[in-house]
């Protein structure tokens, strides 16, 4: 069993850190906010006010983080990761991150003799603590092979897309496609409204045929139609992967119609859905209130 280092205890690192420890790692803790820290140590995983003992004992650091800039500060700022160089040290960014900036950073890591993979995840809070998220995954062959048994202890699915960044890649066109598809499923039932056809029939209909995606099958019968909204996912995270996935489409050179309409579309529920909204009330652009009271 290993030594665990988690850097970020938010929804989602705080359930991979209580995985690990019901997988039997030893896991150390690390988070900024003090309180956050305080509420894990209450659940029996051992924290740090600062991520040194974590890179003097880990042997393998997960990060779960808000966005790029923050992994970039955590592994490159001053009291963070490169300034306690550990040869060895393996680094895997959980965080739905900037897939250049992975690449990046994993070079000057490298250059430490330290290593990187991303594994970004979906499953939500509840996948990372019951240790059933699905991971995608982007490193080499000896490096995946290394964090295999910490990652099969957060995951129940992991696919091993490519060098690093290919998880990152993959993860940002997954979230860009579920951010597409709660628009054009609730395109969908706003015309089964207006026809006078009831909602929860259309789905079933949908999801035996071809129009069915991960949304249809999932978020409208888990999070929509019953009102729950509870997904654990929020507004502000989906809109800033949304922001990655045009700014990265943007950078590739490319001119894609439904990429841009789905980030305008997203970037305009500012004016009518708080960030602390669950993801799912995008909805709401087409079906209205009715649909989300
Ligand atoms: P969160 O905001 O709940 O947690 C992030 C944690 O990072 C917070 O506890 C925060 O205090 C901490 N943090 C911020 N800056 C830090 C720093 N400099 N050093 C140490 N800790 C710092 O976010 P989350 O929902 O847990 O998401 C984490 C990542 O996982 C994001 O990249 C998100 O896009 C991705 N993700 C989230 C979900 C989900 O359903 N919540 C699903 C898949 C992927």
């Amino acid at each position: 069993m290993a030594t665990v280092g988690v850097i970020g205890l938010g929804n989602m690192g705080r359930g991979m850190a209580l995985s690990l420890t019901r997988g039997g790692h030893r896991v150390l803790g690390f988070d900024a906010v003090e309180a956050t820290r305080a509420a894990l140590a209450g659940e029996g995983i051992e924290t740090f006010p600062d991520m040194a003992p974590l890179c003097r004992e880990a042997e393998i650091i997960i990060l779960s983080l808000p966005n790029a800039e923050i992994v970039e500060a955590v592994i490159t700022g001053p009291g963070g990761l490169l300034a306690h160089p550990k040869p060895g040290l393996l680094i895997v960014d959980t965080s739905t991150s900037h897939p250049e900036v992975t690449r990046k950073l994993a070079a000057r890591l490298e250059a430490a003799g330290m290593a990187m993979v991303d594994a970004p995840v979906s499953g939500g809070p509840k996948g990372a603590i019951t240790g059933t998220m699905t991971m995608v995954i982007g490193g080499t062959e000896a490096d995946v092979a290394r964090a295999m048994p910490v990652l099969e202890a957060m995951s129940a699915k992991r696919v091993h897309i490519g060098p690093v960044g290919a998880g990152h890649v993959t993860k940002i066109v997954n979230n860009l496609l579920c951010a597409a598809h709660l628009l054009t499923g609730a395109e969908a039932l706003r015309i089964a409204r207006e026809a006078g056809v009831d909602a929860e029939r259309l789905l079933e209909g949908l999801n035996a045929g071809s129009g069915r995606s991960g949304v249809t099958q999932v978020n409208f019968p888990t999070w929509v139609l019953n009102g729950a909204f509870d997904s654990g996912f929020t507004m502000k995270l989906m809109r800033k992967d949304v922001r990655l996935a045009a700014q990265f489409v943007g950078e590739l050179g490319l001119d894609l119609p439904l990429a841009a309409d789905t980030a305008r579309l997203w970037a305009t529920s500012e004016a009518t859905i708080p960030d602390t909204e669950d993801f799912n009330r995008i909805v709401s652009l087409q079906l209205g209130p009715v649909a989300t009271s």
